[in-house]
């Protein structure tokens, strides 16, 4: 950005000088005066303090604009990371390639913004870190939290969830209290991991890479219960009617989560692409369509 900046107001001086060279006026584009005076013209040296505020707020808009085009969208490709680990969000479909309702949407974002989006299916616990350098994106039922606020940005969020407690079917577990204790399965990083891990007493905690492998030591009895998003318990216990439960979070006091797609911190441009493609798509119904397509018909 740094370097951006300087490209800039090297090739506004040039233009400038241009300008001083040239005789008239008329051949300075009328919106770039205040950013003249920024760049070293007499009449910012006059001391008019306003202009160059004005003239380094419009350098930094240009230069923001710039990043856009250079950064995320400009290949004409957005690559974005997920863990298709995640149903109905997100799973390896019968053809080997990741569907689910959070890959539709970003593809209907992808159309909206004119680029092709290919996805990068990889660890959950890798996504963040992977934001700018491997993938310009990620989507993946990411609850938004303040710690991942620290190293990205997050889109408005499109979906509300709840964390949920999947147990044998004969389990007396049934209030906060009665987590205590106990050996409990999530997925590696998860707001899932994070509450039993921190919020809960005396919790062993068994961690895994796909929710899947939680909820299968919980059927081999090698944990008591599994924390997760409510959609995927849903889908997971629905695996194994007769054995497993899945019971809403309200019930053990954890509160509501927001699901956003994670971005690359500081880039207001892509995030007002990315927000505005989103607010359109819930507009014009296609939002409902994957609702109904993806989650209500689990
Ligand atoms: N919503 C949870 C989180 O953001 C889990 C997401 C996931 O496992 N894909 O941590």
């Amino acid at each position: 950005m740094k370097k951006l900046l300087a490209l800039l107001l090297a090739a506004v001086m040039t233009m400038s000088l241009l300008t001083a060279c040239g005789s008239s006026e008329t051949t300075a584009d009328a919106g770039n005066e205040e950013t003249q005076a920024e760049a070293g013209s007499e009449e910012a040296d006059a001391g008019n303090e306003e202009a160059q505020a004005d003239a380094e707020a419009n350098a930094e808009e240009a230069a923001d604009a710039a990043s856009a085009e250079t950064a995320a969208l400009s290949d004409g490709v957005l690559t974005v990371g997920t863990n298709a680990e995640f149903p109905p969000f997100e799973y390896v479909d019968d053809n080997g390639e990741p569907d689910g309702f959070d890959i539709a949407l970003i593809k209907a974002i992808g159309e909206k913004l004119g680029v092709e989006v290919e996805v990068e299916n990889m660890e959950f616990a890798s996504l963040v870190s992977s934001i700018g350098s491997k993938i310009d994106v990620a989507i993946a039922g990411m609850t938004v939290t303040e710690e991942r606020q620290q190293s990205v940005d997050f889109s408005d969020a499109y979906y509300e969830a709840v964390q949920y407690v999947i147990l044998p079917a004969d389990s007396e577990i049934a209030t906060a209290q009665d987590l205590e204790g106990k050996t409990i399965g999530v997925q590696l990083g998860t707001t899932g991991d994070f509450i039993a891990t921190d919020d809960i007493a005396d919790t062993t905690v068994s961690q895994y890479n796909k929710g899947v492998d939680a909820v299968n030591d919980l059927i081999n009895g090698r944990v008591d219960c599994v924390i997760i998003d409510k959609n995927p318990a849903l889908v997971f216990a629905s695996k194994f009617e007769g054995q497993l439960i899945a019971l809403d979070g309200a019930q053990f006091d954890f509160s509501t989560e927001e699901y956003a797609i994670a971005m690359p911190k500081g880039d207001a441009d892509l995030a007002e692409q990315i927000n505005a493609a989103l607010a359109e798509i819930k507009a014009d119904g296609t939002f409902d369509e994957l609702v109904k397509t993806y989650i209500e018909a689990e």
